[in-house]
């Protein structure tokens, strides 16, 4: 094996892990370097109080990709499902809930109008989300100056809108360019199920219904097809983690090493190509090829430094946006939850708190200015009712993205992460009086907490905001969409590249096959 054909990937996140897999099976000499003491990244399991496991930044699967999963044998090695296709219950604080199934209103209230509406609605979100998600394993055309590929690259994107048909076309464009809350305004008549659909739109972004991109990023949300259905929503057996586990088998089975407590602290030259890289303790490693699954940011102005990039390119990089807004809350539970005039049998599907778009807007409100959110909007899982592999018998664990949080919030974290705490308990006691008498331990983390912990710049679900500005071939920034960056034999594999974050993959894999490519003779 000679020095060019050794790869190094920094993290082992599940993206890092995908293309550690993909790059191995082609031949390569693979190492992966982890930071932390256990692969997975955002993607893992962990005991926050005793006996009690949590998923403990992603807590779903909707976008993990069918491809992989089934090119990777994570079947095989050890992925299973504790429950697939999971339903969303809109929870009323007086108990009129609304049980969605898909495109199908299973109880719950509405005006008659609204169960059609919301089978049309479903449907074509569907179709548009499809155009998205056929994009997922594909490396961004370059929109200047690309060859052969990216041409086909471009046409592939151009036809995939085309085959909507010319109204659906106009449709795709019109409500792409404006927002989630109009969208719902102009379709339904029911404020809790226009709240439980605005709320994909804008969970663990920097939006609120009323910004643009929401309708962006409420496609990109249902762009995945988790154990086969559309836009479904499922739980992994041994919570998100089981699905990094499985991952690091595949790269393993394949012959990449992986090694954890392993802190790069940078990415060394050899004149204008990448070297290898140092960590922390002074130890040094070569490879031909350096492939960051850490963010944008972290990678090139902190592992590299800006000195070695062009300065407008450094710009770029310093103005990707990506401060966190999510906020992720944990409670260890004595028993199960009883939300008011909820059967328990649904205690276990999704469970959302968003009473209508003006509540998230509101929500949003408080962020904007630097405070976490007085009455926040939440999705709340509870694993345990499908898994006992996370609560002792009898015992449940809650998981609940809070939005919203910012990443600089302006009081002292512990201030702001004890009060946000108490404000979020107090709005789940609403929904389901004695839950507080319940939490055995609790634990919140602020997207500053994320970037501690999972060493995400900003803390953000994605690594970046997944907007316009920001998506395809403009993500991370201009010039670096095709996961090579300006430096020789340096790529990013993670969030912050196309097609952005959530449990997927496709990063992962678009950078391997982007890294065999290069070798090619052109
Ligand atoms: C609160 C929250 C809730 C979410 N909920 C969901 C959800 O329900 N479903 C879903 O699909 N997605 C969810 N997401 C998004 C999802 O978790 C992420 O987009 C995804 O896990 C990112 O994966 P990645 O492999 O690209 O990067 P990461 O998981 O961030 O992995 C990067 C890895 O690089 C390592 N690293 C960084 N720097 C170094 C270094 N210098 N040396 C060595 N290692 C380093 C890190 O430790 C980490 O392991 C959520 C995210 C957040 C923040």
């Amino acid at each position: 094996m000679t020095e060019r054909k050794r790869v190094i990937i920094i993290g082992a996140g599940h993206n890092g892990l995908v293309c550690a897999a993909y790059l191995a099976r082609a031949g390569r000499e693979v190492l992966v370097l982890e930071a932390a003491g256990r692969v997975g990244g955002a993607a893992i399991t962990r005991e926050f109080a005793p006996g009690f496991r949590v998923s403990a930044c992603a807590h779903l699967s909707y976008l993990l990709d069918a491809t992989i999963s089934r090119e990777l044998q994570l079947a095989t090695h050890g992925l299973k499902f504790a429950r697939t296709d999971l339903r969303t219950v809109a929870l009323a604080a007086a108990g009129e809930h609304l049980v969605l199934n898909g495109a199908l209103l299973e109880a719950g209230q509405v005006p008659p109008a609204d169960h059609a509406a919301l089978r049309d609605y479903r449907t074509q979100m569907l179709r548009f989300a499809r155009v998205l998600g056929k994009q997922h394993n594909r490396r961004p055309p370059r929109i200047a100056g690309g060859g052969r590929a990216d041409l086909l690259g471009a046409a592939l994107l151009a036809l995939d809108i085309r085959r909507l048909g010319r109204d659906s076309m106009r449709e795709f464009m019109r409500i792409a360019a404006i927002n989630i809350f109009d969208v719902l305004d102009e379709t339904f008549e029911s404020p809790l199920l226009k709240g439980a659909l605005a709320l994909d739109g804008v969970l663990g972004a920097q939006l609120g219904p009323r910004s643009n991109n929401s309708v962006l990023a409420l496609l990109h949300r249902l762009s995945g097809e988790a154990s086969g259905v559309p836009g479904g929503v499922s739980l992994p057996e041994g919570g998100m983690g089981a699905v990094s586990d499985a991952l690091a088998a595949a790269a393993r089975s394949s012959g990449a090493s992986l090694r954890t407590g392993a802190t790069v602290t940078r990415i060394t030259l050899d004149g204008e190509r990448v070297s290898g890289v140092e960590l922390e303790g002074g130890e040094r490693l070569s490879a031909g090829t350096v492939i960051s699954n850490a963010d944008p940011s972290r990678t090139l102005l902190g592992l590299l430094g800006a000195q070695h990039l062009e300065t407008g390119f450094v710009h770029r990089v310093r103005h990707f946006r990506a401060k966190g807004m999510a906020a992720k809350l944990h409670l260890a539970l004595e028993g199960l939850p009883a939300f008011a005039r909820l059967p328990a049998a649904l205690a276990g599907e999704r469970l959302l708190i968003a009473p209508d778009p003006a509540y998230i807007e509101r929500a949003f409100d408080h962020a904007k200015y630097g405070r976490c959110s007085s009455e926040p909007a939440l999705e709340i899982t509870l694993p345990s009712v499908h898994d006992h592999t996370l609560a002792p018998a009898g015992r449940h664990v809650l998981s609940a993205i809070v939005q919203y949080a910012p990443y600089d919030v302006r009081a002292s974290s512990e201030a702001a992460r004890a009060a946000f705490l108490e404000t979020t308990l107090s709005l789940l006691e609403r929904y389901a009086p004695g839950l507080r008498q319940q939490v055995v331990a609790s634990e919140l983390l602020l997207p500053i907490d994320i970037e501690r912990e999972f060493r995400i710049t900003g803390g953000h679900w994605h690594h970046g905001e997944l907007s316009i500005d920001q998506f395809l071939m403009l993500r991370p920034v201009p010039g670096a969409a095709q996961y090579a960056m300006p430096v020789n034999g340096l790529y990013l594999c993670g969030a912050g590249c196309h097609p952005g974050g959530g449990v997927m993959g496709s990063a992962g894999r678009n950078a391997a096959q982007a890294v065999l490519a290069a070798e090619q003779p052109t």
